[in-house]
């Protein structure tokens, strides 16, 4: 009897454990229906985020980013260069020479500053000097302290990173030792622009909290440091990661016409004809766009499946009531979601045994972490029991305990995964790119356009289930046939590559 009454009880613990799955699951529901609400919900906050400043969750900046790098002007693609067999040989002599002449001010610098690594990079442009002849990319972790510490630190650090960057890349190359540089600085958080060099922090993301740089001219603040540190440099470019993004992104493919952060942090911006800009009235650009960051990061929608446990996490978040969206997709996050789904678990039933502390921890669970558990491919789970193991102390959960923790993660990451492309195309629905709007009568006018979204970091590039979610969540709101018009194109390393390319052409403009 005794045996009789143990079994129940632990079935009716298990049951308990399952009913926290499902009641998660259930909240985190996409359909396609509520997928397309969300597509609406996005393009309208867009109008709105457009009309008036403050007027949308979504600040939608300008960048003053009116013209986008275009690799086709390389010498050797470019169709207007014709070079008879006759002239050939002056030709190519006349370009080698204004190559040259080009390769010796065509050294450019980025400063890349991400949530957790700062990337410093040194790209050679020629021929017209639109064209990447070679790069090189630097990668350092950022030190956990510096997200709060003070802004002279801040900024002392990044810019001694880049100064060390240069040395070692000068080291024994012949050149003018005092000529100023151009700087491309990718800084990835909202910034209200004054130019497009220059803008004011207008509050941390991620996590940061240097809070004396809320309010403050970024770039201004890095040429104060670099000058402290004797550091030859002007900031040319100020951008977001995501508009180096689309930067190189167009340099590879002119149908690019938008670009996706999804890492850390996640973000889009995508080109805007300047007419939309109602808000800037009268700003005139050279092409009849400018480049928007959206900071989709803190979109917001009634129609988003919000859990408890999204509550929760928002209330004890260093920003609670900001960045909405990217609380639900992006890396930050995702394992934090699983983690409190998992601690609910833990509270409910015994199925991870008696003592699960680890999981009351916040942020112990990585995404990187959920991702290795939620890719573990091997029959018995021996990924998720290594994990569960080393990582929260609690050895030689059941397989059967393994396959729910899986599945918490698939809900996680199908959730963050659908809503990302729903929010993909409802930015592309604002300029008429999805190819269902400027339908008549039910059929769409013309052909669509392709439509490139340049796209990058980590959950889309290292996570294949999140990618795969999220390419099938394209077809699930577009239909197979219009989902071929729209192309997700990894750019890699484009924010910071992006980033001098427009530092190269802002200079090249001034001159
Ligand atoms: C920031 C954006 C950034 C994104 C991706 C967000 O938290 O607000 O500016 O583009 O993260 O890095
Ligand atoms: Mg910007």
């Amino acid at each position: 009897a005794a045996l009789v009454g143990r079994r129940a009880r632990s079935w009716l613990r298990w049951g308990r454990a399952v009913a926290v799955v499902e009641g998660f699951e259930e909240g985190c529901a996409t359909p396609v229906g509520r997928l397309r609400q969300v597509v609406d919900a996005m393009a309208v906050e867009m109008y709105a985020g457009l009309a008036s400043d403050g007027g949308s969750k979504l600040k939608m900046l300008l960048t003053f980013v009116d013209t986008l790098p275009d690799g086709c002007r390389d010498l050797e693609n470019d169709p207007a260069v014709e070079i008879s067999p006759l002239l050939g040989k002056t030709f190519q002599m006349l370009f080698s020479n204004l190559n040259s002449v080009l390769d010796e001010d065509g050294i450019y610098y980025a400063l890349d500053l991400g949530a957790t690594v700062c990337r410093v990079l040194r790209i050679q442009l020629g021929g017209r000097g639109s064209k990447i002849i070679n790069h090189k990319v630097e990668q350092h972790q950022i030190p956990q302290e510096l997200a709060s510490s003070t802004s002279e630190e801040f900024f002392d650090f990044i810019s001694l990173t880049l100064q060390e960057f240069v040395e070692r890349e000068e080291n024994g190359i012949n050149q003018v030792p005092d000529e100023r540089k151009e700087l491309g600085f990718t800084f990835s958080f909202p910034v209200r622009h004054l130019s497009i060099s220059s803008g004011v922090l207008i509050k941390w993301t991620k996590g940061f909290a240097v809070e004396d740089v809320v309010g403050k001219d970024v770039s201004q603040c890095l040429e104060e440091a670099m000058s402290r540190n004797g550091l030859n440099m002007r900031v040319g470019a100020l951008v977001n990661d995501t508009v180096g993004t689309l930067a190189l992104g167009h340099y590879y493919d002119k149908d690019t016409v938008a670009a996706v952060i999804i890492g850390t942090g996640t973000n889009a911006c995508y080109v805007e004809r300047s007419d939309a800009l109602i808000k800037s009235q009268g700003l005139l650009t050279n092409s009849g766009g400018m480049v928007v960051n959206m900071e989709w990061g803190n979109f917001w929608s009634a129609h988003l499946p919000k859990t408890s446990y999204d509550i929760a996490l928002d209330d004890e978040s260093s920003n609670r009531n900001e960045q909405g969206f990217e609380k639900m997709i992006s890396g930050m996050y995702l394992g934090e979601i699983a983690r409190r789904v998992l601690h609910r678990i833990a509270e409910e039933s015994d199925i991870f045994g008696e003592s699960a502390y680890y999981l009351s921890v916040p942020f112990i669970l990585r995404t990187p972490l959920m991702a290795a558990m939620h890719e573990d491919d091997s029959p018995d789970l021996r990924e998720v029991r290594r994990i569960f193991e080393e990582q929260f102390q609690i050895p030689g959960i059941s397989l059967k305990a393994r396959m729910l923790v899986v599945r918490v993660c698939d809900v996680v990451t199908r959730r963050a995964a659908r809503l990302t492309s729903a929010g993909i195309i409802g930015m592309l629905k604002k300029i008429g790119r999805d190819g269902i709007s400027g339908v008549a009568g039910g059929r769409a006018k013309g052909k669509p356009k392709r439509s490139v979204v340049a796209i990058e970091r980590g959950l889309y590039t290292n996570y294949s289930i999140f990618r795969e979610y999220m390419n099938e969540t394209i077809t699930d709101i577009l239909g197979e046939e219009l989902a071929q018009h729209v192309v997700l194109r990894v750019v890699e390393d484009g924010s910071g590559i992006g980033a001098a390319l427009l530092a190269a052409a802002t200079y090249s403009s001034n001159r």
